[in-house]
This record gives structure tokens, C-alpha cells and sequence, in this order.
């Protein structure tokens, strides 16, 4: 039979004969300086690299606190990886496992209902760390977290709509509210949030003919007995005292013991009232390190030797926030930060093609030059070469370190107009609201077209405006008709809460309006609240039993012959 799928013999084979194939996990500092110092080498064809990313860009993190302030526009801080690293094959997906035994990555493209499978000879790990902030009571849904662009966007957004609310405020007491901003974390991402959210909120209000910038009150809270724990005790102590005296009230030995959507509940069992709260703590490993059967420290980051490879997996590499790295400069592990992920890429490049010749690898090591800490417009602290450096000169390094940093000529143009512009003009305060309708979106099908087919993978949960669909499932070859819904009906479920495959094929009988909400937020909603779970959980047990399915997990199984199928080579 003539096939256009290679089988897995030939993808053996295929996989043998061409150059070794390095595959990079994560498009971020990690990622993309690895595929950088990889690049002359996949050019001259003595490697095949790809990456695998969520995104489908490269984001500046250090520069993602002035996204919030409006200093720079969200687009300029990201880069396409097409355009970085035209050299490699890049795939948008979501990376769900890693099978170490077949050398093979699992990821699944947006809204696609099957995995593929990407082949490795040498793969690098860089996926980042996570948050995890699960051990405080509400803090997930009630909280902002930074890490994302579209975090920063998020919080952008949500910080101007409260500037409106507040204007036609009449309450005394919900307009305290509203001008009420918490940030939780003193350390790096917190200090520099809790200063462009005060910046940016000061000089917003003057724009509200109703709101006074002196009625703003911005908090940092710090877990630690003094924030910056990343600086030495002087440059800690003036970033202190900076922040305090541009307005901010900073709490030490202060943590967030709760949170809902009215304010803060803190450890000393007193609260504080707010509509905003900004969680700059909960760093976790990335959950995808769990799945893999290597040592992890921990903070949940893979342990790798001074090579940057994990021992016992030859041709197993990480680097950067994900990887517990040696410092062999001084004692411990090395700094989770941007300086050290760029230059552990560009040792890990320089080993992997040390592998691949034959030669043998070299420790890594690097002293970093310093650190740097915005503090908000015109001040900054910085440690550079053990010399503490303040103020205005401080805020100038940074900002011509990070702007030198940032990939491609085109960005660091716009970057330096969008920081000049904002000397010359006042910070927009349009309230664009992207936030909200990408949550929740609405589908229209035809008759006869397929909302999922039975064996794809979860999507998400659907509730039925207008029309009527048949719930088919597949008997061998035979199609059995399990039931007809209507309006107010909802399926897509069973998948979701069970993480399994669709237990039944979706078809549309007239035309069809549909309500569709994201996994993640289906999830979360069903997490919240157990009468709604439970409610599910019965008509779940219904459905399945009307559908002669005795255990969901039996759809985990990829359909007959996907895996094979599904195979990139
Ligand atoms: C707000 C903020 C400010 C910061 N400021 C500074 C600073 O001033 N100086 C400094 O040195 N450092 C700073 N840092 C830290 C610095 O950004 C990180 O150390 C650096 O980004 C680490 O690079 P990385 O490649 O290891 O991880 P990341 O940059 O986090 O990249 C990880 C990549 O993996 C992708 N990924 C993860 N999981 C999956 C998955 N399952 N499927 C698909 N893709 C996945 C992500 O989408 C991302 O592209 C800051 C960080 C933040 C959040």
C-alpha cells in the first residue's frame, strides 16, 4: 500500500541517516541564544535544529513591568522566532511530555485534537520555571500574575478600568478600594512591578477629574525581613527608601495568608481592602518537569552537571530558570535571571556541537557582571562588579544593558523612540479590554459538520445557544447514535475532568450555535466549587453509563495507528 505517512521503520531509518537532530524546548532567553549558537551549524547542514514554544515570539521579561505603565508598547518587547533563528524549525505547540525511552517529543498544536511527535538526538530543556500559587487560599483567581505578555496587558487593562470605576465612584469606602493596589514579593519582578504601578497610577489619575493621586495607595508586601534579597544590604536598603518616598507602603515580614475579589488577608490576621492585587511569589518548577523521571532539586528544576547535561541521559541538556545549574564561581546554583540563561545557552551550544564532532565538553562557568533593579521612572539600583551604583545612573545602565540586549535592530529602534516619547508626552490610559472576549468564544456549525470527533483530544467545554447536535460513538465500525441535545445542553466535559480523549463524536443536526469556554477556565471554574462539580459529576455518570463506557480512561489511547501517523520526520 502507498502511504504518504512514513512508517516507524522508515522514520527509524530516515532518523539514522540525516544530521543529529537538536530539539530546543522553549522560546525564551534559554531557548532562542541555544538556537542562535546553533545556527551556523544547522546552516552548514551538520545538525537539524528545531525549537518548540507556546508562543510563537521571543519576550524581553526584564522589560514586561514598563508594558504596565504604557513606557513601552507591548508589541516591541517580543520578537517572531521565525525571524531569530530562520535556520530552524519552529513549532507553536504546547509541549505535554517528553518520551525519553523513544527519544521523542509529545506537543499538541492550538486547538489541534491529536499529539505529534518530534524525534531528538540531543534536546535542551529550557522551558522556564512555573508559579504555583495554590497554597494560598484564592490567591489564583483573585490575583494578577507577571510573567506573560499578556499578563502584563491583563494588568495594564484591569489598572485603567479601576481608574474609570473610581472616577464615578460615589462610595467613600469602594473608591478606597479601587485605588488600592497590592503587590505581593519584594524581590526583583515585585520590586519593579509595585514601581511602574505607582508611576503609571500617579500619573494616570491627574487625567480623572475625580480621582486625586494622592488618594492612590500602592503596598509591596515581602515575606523576608527586607526586600531585593538578590542585592547586598546597601543597594537593598536605597531601593527601600526610593520606593517609600515615591508613595509606596512596603510591609516586611508581611505575607498574603488569603485572597478575594474585595481585598488581601494577611498573616498578621489583618486585611487590607483591594480591588487589585499582583502576585509576584509562587515560583514552582514547570509542571512538565514532573513528568520526566530525572533528579530535580527542590525548587523543582533539573539537575544538571557543570556541563549543562542531566547525568544518566546522554544527549539530555537545561539550561536557565528550569535547570538547577552549578555555580562554580561561587558556592550553590547559579541565579535564575536572563544573564545567566544567555550565557548558559551559549555554552550549551558550544557542547552539543562538542558532542556531535566527538570532542569533549567543557564546565560552565560565569561571574556576572552585576545585577540591576528599575525603581520606576529615573532611579534605579544596580551592583556592578561589586560597586553599588544609584539613582538616575542606575536607571540609564539598565535600561542601556536591556535595550543592548534585546534581539534585532527593528526593536531596539522602537524600544528607544517608545522611552523618548514618554519624556515628551503623558502615558496613554486607552482602555483596551482584549481580555475578556478571548475567554470565552461563540461558534456557529451546519448541519452535518463536526464539533469533535470521538478519540480527539479535550478542547474545551461547549454549551449549546441554538440548534440541536447527535452524540454518535463508534463501535468498531458502526456508528451508534447515544443521544440528541438542544439549547441549554452542554457536552465536552467528561474529557476535561478526566483528562482523557472525547469518550463520543459531536455532530451538528441543524444549524448550531455554541458557547465554548477554554479548558483552563472550565477547570478552574469546576475546581472552585464542589456543588458544581458534583452536579457535573452526576449527569457525567449518567452519560456514561447511557453510553456504555465503564472507564473514561480507555479514550487515553491515541485512535489506531495516530501515533505511528503522527510521526515528524
Ligand atoms: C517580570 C520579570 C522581570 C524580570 N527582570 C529581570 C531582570 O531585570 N534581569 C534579569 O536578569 N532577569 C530578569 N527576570 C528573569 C528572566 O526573565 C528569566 O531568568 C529568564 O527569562 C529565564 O529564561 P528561560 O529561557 O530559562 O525561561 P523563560 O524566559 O521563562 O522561557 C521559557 C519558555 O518556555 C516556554 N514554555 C514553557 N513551558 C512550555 C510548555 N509546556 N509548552 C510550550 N512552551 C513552554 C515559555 O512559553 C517560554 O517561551 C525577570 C523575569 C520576570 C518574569
Amino acid at each position: 500500500m502507498v502511504t504518504d505517512t512514513p512508517g516507524p521503520d522508515e522514520v527509524i531509518a530516515e532518523r539514522e541517516a540525516g544530521p543529529p537532530r537538536v530539539v530546543i524546548l522553549g522560546g525564551g532567553y534559554g531557548g532562542i541564544y541555544t538556537a542562535l549558537g546553533l545556527q551556523k551549524a544547522a546552516r552548514r547542514a551538520d545538525i537539524h535544529l528545531s525549537i518548540i514554544s507556546r508562543d510563537n515570539f521571543f519576550l524581553s521579561q526584564p522589560m514586561l513591568a514598563e508594558v504596565v505603565s504604557g513606557s513601552i508598547e507591548p508589541p516591541h518587547i517580543v520578537s517572531p522566532i521565525r525571524r531569530l533563528c530562520p535556520q530552524c524549525d519552529f513549532h507553536q505547540a504546547e509541549i505535554e511530555d517528553v518520551d525519553l525511552d523513544q527519544r521523542q517529543v509529545v506537543i499538541r498544536y492550538p486547538d489541534q485534537p491529536s499529539f505529534r511527535y518530534i524525534p531528538f538526538d540531543h534536546l535542551v530543556i529550557a522551558v522556564g520555571a512555573g508559579t504555583d500559587l495554590s497554597r494560598i487560599p484564592g490567591m489564583a483567581p483573585h490575583s494578577f500574575s507577571f510573567k506573560t505578555l499578556g499578563d502584563a496587558m491583563a494588568l495594564r487593562s484591569h489598572l485603567i478600568g479601576v481608574l474609570e470605576k473610581a472616577d464615578v465612584e460615589e462610595d467613600a469606602e469602594r473608591k478606597e478600594r479601587l485605588l488600592t493596589f497590592v503587590v505581593a514579593g519584594g524581590g526583583y519582578t515585585g520590586v519593579e512591578v509595585v514601581a511602574e504601578i505607582n508611576d503609571f497610577v500617579r500619573e494616570a489619575a491627574r487625567s480623572y477629574r475625580h480621582v486625586d493621586p494622592s488618594e492612590a495607595r500602592v503596598l509591596l508586601l515581602q515575606g523576608a525581613s527586607r526586600i531585593l534579597p538578590e542585592l547586598d544590604d546597601g543597594p537593598a536598603a536605597f531601593s527601600h527608601r526610593v520606593l517609600e518616598r515615591r508613595g509606596i507602603e512596603i510591609r516586611l515580614n508581611t505575607r498574603v495568608a488569603g485572597a478575594t475579589g474585595e481585598g488581601v488577608f494577611l498573616n498578621d490576621g489583618s486585611d487590607i481592602s483591594a480591588r487589585t492585587l499582583v502576585a509576584a511569589i509562587g515560583a514552582s518548577g514547570n509542571r512538565l518537569l514532573e513528568k520526566l523521571p530525572c533528579p530535580r532539586d527542590q525548587r523543582g528544576r533539573l539537575i544538571v552537571d557543570s556541563s549543562l547535561a542531566v547525568e544518566d541521559y546522554p544527549g539530555l541538556w537545561s539550561i536557565g530558570d528550569c535547570a538547577a545549574v552549578p555555580d562554580t564561581v561561587r558556592d550553590g546554583t547559579c541565579p535564575p535571571t536572563a544573564q545567566y540563561a544567555i550565557r548558559e545557552a551559549r555554552h550549551v551550544a558550544k557542547n552539543i556541537m562538542a558532542a556531535v564532532k566527538g570532542s569533549p565538553v567543557r564546565p560552565f562557568s560565569y561571574n556576572s557582571l552585576g545585577v540591576f533593579v528599575p525603581l520606576g521612572r529615573f532611579s534605579g539600583a544596580a551592583q556592578i562588579m561589586g560597586i553599588n551604583v544609584s539613582g538616575l545612573l542606575a536607571w540609564w545602565l539598565y535600561r542601556s544593558y536591556y535595550l543592548f540586549q534585546l534581539p534585532r535592530l527593528k526593536r531596539k529602534i522602537q524600544v528607544f523612540i517608545d522611552w523618548n516619547l514618554e519624556l515628551l508626552f503623558r502615558r496613554d490610559i486607552v482602555h483596551l479590554d482584549i481580555t475578556r472576549s478571548q475567554q470565552t468564544t461563540r461558534s456557529h456549525y451546519e448541519p452535518g459538520q463536526i464539533v469533535f470527533n470521538q478519540g480527539d483530544l479535550a478542547r474545551g467545554f461547549f454549551i449549546i445557544l441554538e440548534g440541536e447536535v447527535q452524540v454518535v460513538r463508534l463501535r468498531g465500525e458502526v456508528e451508534e447514535l447515544v443521544a440528541t441535545m438542544g439549547p441549554g445542553e452542554y457536552f465536552g466535559e467528561i474529557s476535561l475532568l478526566f483528562g482523557v480523549r472525547h469518550t463520543a463524536t459531536i455532530r451538528a443536526l441543524t444549524p448550531l450555535d455554541l458557547l465554548i469556554m477554554n479548558g483552563n477556565d472550565f477547570t478552574a471554574l469546576a475546581n472552585s466549587s464542589a456543588d458544581f462539580r458534583d452536579l457535573l459529576g452526576g449527569v457525567m455518570r449518567q452519560r456514561l453509563s447511557d453510553a456504555g463506557v465503564e472507564s473514561p480512561e480507555e479514550f487515553n489511547r491515541p485512535p489506531q495507528g495516530e501515533a505511528d501517523a503522527d510521526n515528524l520526520s
